[in-house]
């Protein structure tokens, strides 16, 4: 029963397994995840590598699905949605950003972000302003009609960022998003997301090795024993 003191969850995992097979060998991933990550946080997840952040993150943004539990978007229960509902869900309420920018080649620095609005199905011209201002936002208004070949690694990383949130989510997850820059240009990077993320209310989730950008978080949790365990 849902309390009307308490706001729902952005995204909760109840009771999440998520097992994959290798061989002989079964990898108990998650098992019974739980995390509730409440309106306007932002949570790090920290962990070594290969301890299941990106699964985490993939089965919160209904990428993949768990072997077993649920995961709630907003108090909506997702397992038993259709693909089609989920694509939806995904399409309107999730943003991603992941550690390579998978922008596209052949467009320029705007027309990557014009591209899930117009998905979407807003026109051209409201597409064309909402990414103007989101990559000027993001200190890149000099390079709007650049193509990502033509940017540095910090700058296709924000632009990655403004795509990420171009249909204005109200999650973002974030695969370890500065894990291939240097260290200079990841703090660069990192600080206009935090910025973006200030100034938005979005609720975030973000893996990351780096724990100086840990520290910035809100919350920090961590995997252990495939279950999610808060850190001081
Ligand atoms: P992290 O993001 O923390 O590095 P991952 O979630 O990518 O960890 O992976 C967790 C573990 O699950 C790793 O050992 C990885 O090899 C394994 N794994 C991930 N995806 C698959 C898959 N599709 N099939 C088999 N094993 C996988």
């Amino acid at each position: 029963m849902a309390d009307p003191q308490q706001p729902t969850p952005v995204v909760s995992l109840n009771s999440v397994h998520r097992r994959y097979h290798q061989g002989d060998a079964v990898l108990e991933i998650l098992n019974n995840a739980e995390l509730a990550v409440w309106p306007g946080q932002s949570v790090a997840l920290v962990a070594p590598s290969g301890a299941g952040k990106s699964t985490l993150l993939h089965i919160a943004g209904l990428l993949e699905h768990p072997d077993s539990g649920e995961v709630f978007l907003e108090g909506v229960a997702t397992a038993t949605l259709s693909d089609r509902e989920r694509t939806r869900l995904r399409r309107t309420a999730i943003g991603f950003v992941y550690q390579a920018h998978h922008l596209l080649p052949e467009f320029s620095a705007v027309e990557n972000v014009m591209m899930p609005q117009m998905i979407r199905g807003l026109s051209r011209a409201v597409a064309r302003e909402r990414a103007t201002e989101l990559l000027t936002y993001l200190g890149l208004k000099e390079r709007l009609t650049h193509r990502p070949g033509q940017l540095s690694g910090g700058e296709q990383q924000r632009v990655a960022i403004a795509r990420a949130v171009a249909n204005a989510p109200r999650l973002l997850l974030a695969d370890e998003p500065t894990g291939n820059l240097d260290p200079k240009t990841s703090d660069h990077v990192f600080n206009a997301l935090a910025q973006l993320i200030r100034q938005s209310g979005l609720t975030v989730m973000l893996a990351t090795h780096n724990m100086e950008i840990a520290s910035r978080m809100d919350r920090r949790v961590t995997i252990r024993d495939g279950q999610v365990v808060e850190l001081q």
